[in-house]
């Protein structure tokens, strides 16, 4: 029965001792009552990971991180090609570059510990407003205001708010602030992101279960379903590309590291042209015999859908590249290629 003396937060806090999804970069919520923090490194790493990306995604890739560089230092040690490649498949790879940038930062200028405070932290490379709150609150209990997607469904919700994302951030920012203790911080932080992830779910919110059902407006007022609200976002264009696929006598594959900066910058993959509307010009990079091979690959980035159609060559032993470089057959892992050039040579490994 609701105790009527129970605030929001602490109905919250009750179901999520009894309810925390066991995540390996956590710590449970009874060893959290007694003063147990996260490491912030490993907060700080599965936060990276998880924008844009699902838990289960992230699961395998978080354990190889930590296994392979367990601390700060560690990772601020690593050559740049083996975590680029340790990255590979989980996109957005502009996360893995600031990566290096903020634990070099932190190894180097910070003595190996993070700041506590979300200024200090939001001062490093790659953390913005959401990553610099999840750490100061997870790892060092601050009373941070944490607002991914499932905390802004839930205050849509829980508050009735029909204006639509994004226009509605900074309210359902207010909402969460409204609701955030001075104690237990880290806590109801994540209490609010599982309610989100496990109860109050995009579709079909499990309300008969929800510990917050008595105090929430959406579900009184019967439009739980149809919130948050959303501006249509503009149909994602198209662009076209060439991918040139040589293999040499030897087994070996020519491939090149992607520019720096850009799209899977820093990435391993397969010479081409650029992508866009219309297909450009792309010259070989080598001479050869270049066949169309069968299919194409298709891939969606967060800006537009790719079409890269791909062309083909058995090389001969003194091939000279005027880009990239021939990887040994025994060198080429196709684990440590980004996922639309893996796309790529799954497509093409048969006809060559
Ligand atoms: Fe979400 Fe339903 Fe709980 Fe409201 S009652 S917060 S809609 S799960």
């Amino acid at each position: 029965m609701r105790d009527e003396s129970e605030s929001t937060a602490a109905r919250l806090m009750r179901w999520y001792d009894a309810q925390a999804r066991d995540l390996p970069w956590r710590v449970p919520p009874h060893e959290a009552v007694r003063g147990v923090r996260a490491d912030p490194y490993r907060v700080w790493l599965s936060e990276v990971m998880l924008q844009q990306t699902t838990v289960a995604a992230v699961r395998a890739y978080y354990a190889a991180f930590t296994i392979r560089w367990p601390t700060v230092q560690a990772l601020a040690r690593a050559e740049h090609a083996d975590v680029m490649a340790q990255w590979a498949g989980l996109g957005y790879y502009a996360r893995a570059r600031n990566l290096l940038k903020c634990a070099g930062e932190v190894a180097d200028n910070h003595g190996g510990r993070f700041p506590d405070t979300v200024d200090g932290l939001r001062a490093l490379p790659g953390i913005g407003p959401y990553t610099a709150a999840a750490i100061a609150a997870i790892a060092f209990d601050r009373p941070a205001v944490v607002v991914d997607g499932n905390v802004e469904r839930v205050m849509a919700r829980l508050f009735d708010v029909h204006t639509p994302l994004p226009a509605a951030k900074g309210e359902l920012t207010a909402l969460a602030g409204s609701l955030t203790p001075q104690l237990r911080a880290g806590c109801h932080a994540q209490a609010v992101m599982d309610l989100g992830a496990t109860v109050c779910t995009p579709r079909n919110p499990a309300c008969g279960v929800c510990p917050l059902i008595t105090d929430c407006k959406a579900r009184a007022a019967g439009t739980a379903q149809s919130l948050p609200r959303k501006t249509p976002k503009a149909a994602k264009p198209v662009r076209v590309g060439i991918a040139y696929i040589a293999r040499r006598s030897d087994g070996a594959w020519l491939l090149e590291t992607r520019p720096a900066k850009g799209l899977l910058g820093g990435m391993l993959g397969w010479p081409g042209s650029d992508w866009a509307v219309e297909l450009p010009d792309a010259p070989p990079p080598l001479p050869a015999d270049w066949r169309d091979l069968p299919g194409e690959v298709r891939h969606t980035f967060t800006h537009f859908h790719l079409r890269l159609a791909l062309r083909g060559a058995r090389v001969g032993a003194n091939a000279t590249p005027t880009r990239g470089r021939f990887i040994p057959q025994a060198d080429f892992r196709p684990a440590d290629l980004p996922t639309v050039m893996r796309k790529a040579f799954e497509l093409a490994r048969a006809d060559l």
